[in-house]
């Protein structure tokens, strides 16, 4: 069994007058996954208040919630088991829950326990209190980062994915939807739905979001962790840009300049952050900078340094 000790401690930054009942309720949880003296403490929607929804994804329903003794904020994302079924979901949210418990990361979304009840699946989720990524991109000046953030992102879900693939998870749905920002504006990686263990043998399923598909998904060639790496360039385009490269109004344009890597930059965007897309941006999955590297980038390294 692996040891959740620290997903479990309370955060060192929790207030001091609330680190009790937070600890208590993270008890609960843990005693509900470790199955502590053999009796875990089955959690029920009765355990929780809630508070307005956070957001809609195909299938989930996510609301704000406390836990009623402790007052503990989670995010409780609800899944329609009749939906699931229609659509052949099961093993997939199977998959997102065996993965989001397993992966224990400062930036990777943790997913405290789950429950469910006759119709529906209930997943409780760090609560990421400044929500989408997305919607502060669209905010800002000219809908794009600053290089400074653009580098600070761009090193946390670096780091992110180093850990997933660690751990041999390809993420596949690498996408500023799919990014929530804590309540201190650091990145928690989230939606592991498309998310799949990649053991030994390569993968050949087509999926994910059009804009951020690589070459090698597109042609439906197998492929392996280095399909996150692709994503991370269009990714760090799209931060820097406000849109992301391959945008076209037509799948089929889409998919033909993915394939022919026809990346145009605005001039705004400088030659330190051209080399890093680049980089990533290739079409033999090779020849990508692996994630360590992109994370000691020297545009990396200095816009992130700039950063508050
Ligand atoms: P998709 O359509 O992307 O497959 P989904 O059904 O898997 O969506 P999520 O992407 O997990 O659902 O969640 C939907 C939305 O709910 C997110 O885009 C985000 O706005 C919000 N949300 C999800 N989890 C949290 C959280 N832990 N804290 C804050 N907001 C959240
Ligand atoms: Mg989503």
């Amino acid at each position: 069994m692996q040891d959740y000790d620290e997903l479990f401690t309370v955060a060192s930054e929790c207030p001091a007058n609330r680190k009790t009942n937070v600890q208590a309720t993270l008890d609960k949880m843990k005693d509900h996954v470790v199955a502590r003296n053999g009796k875990p403490y089955s959690w029920s929607i009765n355990d929780f208040q809630i508070g307005c929804p956070l957001g809609r994804g195909k299938f989930g329903r996510v609301y704000l919630a406390r836990e009623k003794s402790t007052k503990y904020m989670i995010a409780l994302k609800l899944l329609y088991k009749s939906e699931l079924v229609k659509s052949r979901l099961e093993k997939q949210v199977l998959r997102e829950i065996e993965i989001q418990t397993h992966l224990q990361h400062p930036n990777i979304l943790s997913l405290l326990t789950y429950f469910y009840d006759t119709n529906r699946i209930y997943l409780v989720l760090e609560f990421a209190a400044r929500g989408e990524l997305y919607k502060h991109l669209q905010q800002q000046p000219h809908g794009r980062f600053s290089e400074p953030e653009a580098a600070k992102y761009v090193y946390q879900v670096a780091d992110a994915l180093r850990h997933c693939h660690l751990y041999k998870v390809i993420h596949r749905d690498i996408k500023p939807e799919n990014l929530l920002l804590d309540a201190r504006g650091n990145i928690k990686l989230a939606d592991f739905g498309w998310s799949v263990h990649a053991p030994s043998s390569k993968r050949k399923t087509m999926c994910g979001t059009l804009d951020y598909l690589p070459p090698e998904m597109v042609t439906g060639r197998e492929y392996d962790e280095r399909v996150d790496f692709w994503c991370l360039g269009v990714l760090c385009y799209e931060f820097l840009v406000g849109r992301p490269p391959f945008e076209s109004s037509q799948q089929e344009d889409t998919y033909r300049r993915i394939q022919a890597v026809d990346v145009k930059y605005p001039d705004h965007v400088r030659s330190p952050a051209r080399d890093l897309i680049s980089k990533l941006l290739r079409r033999n999955p090779f020849d990508r900078l692996p994630l360590t590297d992109v994370m000691v980038h020297s545009w990396v390294v200095t816009q992130k340094a700039l950063m508050k």
